[in-house]
């Protein structure tokens, strides 16, 4: 689902974030990307929402070879992958119901759709009591909830998460690791940067670890 061929990123800063990086991840797989502050996590999952370019090498999602993309289908290839940030950068002028149905009201989907999808969403999040609800009202977790529901409201192949539990205290950022694996149990593709290691190694999943933009380690489940 997901390839990195040799695969180099440096900024316009001069800065190689990443340097001949290879891996795979199959379908329906869950990876936690960790390392040090500045190891290029963040790198690595924007390579793949093509929020960046790499310098060097091939980015294959789904077969397609994403580096090569024409910026007009930029925008559709981003459709197919679900976004989790650490601020969950939720508008917060804008119902909870309207947060999650954003990425379904920019595809155009009709308004009777949308509000299924919204509430299976919210639903599955455990937050379908909460849809009238301004996001300031709800706690830091439940907003991580309403971002995780928006991530996945348009069923994405695959699932991307940058230091989701960066804010939470320890119980919730166990509830919302839990939370990506369910959707990998449903067939999602899930990778989460995070550089909370001894919860990443407590999910029992792909363990990927980068150091200064190179593949540390690479701790497949049951090898742990
Ligand atoms: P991590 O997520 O592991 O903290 P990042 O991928 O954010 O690492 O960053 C990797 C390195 O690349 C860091 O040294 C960071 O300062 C640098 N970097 C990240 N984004 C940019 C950018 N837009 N321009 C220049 N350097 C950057
Ligand atoms: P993250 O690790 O989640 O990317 P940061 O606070 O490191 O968060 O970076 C915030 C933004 O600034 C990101 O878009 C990142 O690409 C960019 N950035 C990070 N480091 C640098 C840098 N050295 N020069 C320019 N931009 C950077």
């Amino acid at each position: 689902m997901i390839r990195f061929d040799q695969v180099t990123k440096r900024y316009a800063s001069g800065h190689e974030a990443l340097h001949e990086l290879s891996l795979e991840l199959g379908a329906g797989e869950m990876a936690f990307i960790t390392g040090h502050s500045g190891a290029g996590k963040s790198t690595l999952l924007k390579l793949i929402a093509l929020i960046e370019r790499p310098t060097r090498g091939h980015v294959t999602v789904n077969g397609q070879n994403i580096g090569a993309m024409r910026q007009r289908s930029v925008p559709q290839h981003r459709r197919g992958i679900g976004m989790v940030f650490q601020d969950h950068r939720l508008l917060m002028d804008r119902s909870v119901f309207d947060n999650v149905a954003l990425p379904l009201v920019i595809a155009g989907l009709a308004r009777e759709e949308i509000g299924k999808r919204v509430r299976a969403a919210l639903d599955k999040v455990g937050l379908l009591d909460r849809d009238r609800a301004a996001p300031i009202t709800l706690s830091t977790g439940e907003q991580q909830r309403v971002g995780i529901a928006r991530a996945i409201v348009a069923k994405p192949a695959v699932l991307i998460a940058d230091e989701p539990t960066g804010n939470l205290d320890p119980q919730l950022s166990a509830e919302i690791m839990q939370l990506f694996a369910e959707f990998q149990q449903v067939g999602t593709t899930v990778v989460v940067a995070s550089h909370d290691l001894p919860l990443v190694k407590r999910m029992g999943k792909r363990v990927i670890v980068l150091d200064h933009g190179r593949l540390l380690d690479d701790f497949r489940p049951g090898a742990l």
